[in-house]
């Protein structure tokens, strides 16, 4: 598999939903009465694009990278994360090449805000935008995620080995 022309990597994460934090998706800063709980910035979105790019070549997970033990990570944005992660992908010879994510929350209501994390992340990849999607799904009421107790997100990440087309 690692000979192949590409690879991919699926990702996923939780965080809770908590007062007194600022609410930040796919490095978007959205306006919400509550935020996401977690050693870093906690943008669930962008955990899950990091694990699913680590998958993507074989690397193991952010947990592998950045301890939440580790107080050099506190506060961090998710963005510096991907940045690190987006270097060992191409250490490994690879680039990004598409980006398929899930966002569950009952509350707020993304599709306002998809296009923005679609661009923001499309910029963090150095992909256009074609190449990246952002869905927002509730789930009808049920469960923790429907009583808002937090928030989850899936990615698939699809990397290319560098100087292949
Ligand atoms: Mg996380």
């Amino acid at each position: 598999m690692t000979n192949g022309k590409t690879q991919s990597g699926i990702g996923f994460d939780v965080h809770r939903l908590v007062s007194g934090r600022p609410l930040i998706l796919g490095g978007v800063e959205i306006a919400y009465p509550r935020g996401l709980q977690g050693h870093s910035d906690a943008d669930v979105l962008v955990h899950a694009v990091c694990d699913a790019l680590l998958g993507a070549v074989g690397e193991g997970d952010m947990g592998d990278f950045f301890p939440d033990t580790d107080p050099k990570f506190k506060g961090i944005s998710s963005l510096e994360l991907l940045k690190r992660v987006l270097r060992k992908v191409a250490k490994r010879g690879f680039r990004p090449i598409h980006l398929d994510t899930v966002v569950i929350a009952e509350a707020p209501k993304l599709r306002p805000f998809k296009g923005a994390i679609r661009r923001r992340l499309a910029r963090a990849l150095s992909v256009a935008e074609s190449q990246v999607n952002v869905k927002a799904k509730t789930t009808e009421g049920l469960g923790l995620f429907g009583r808002s107790q937090g928030i989850a997100s899936y990615a698939v990440v699809t990397v290319q080995r560098k100087g292949m087309r």
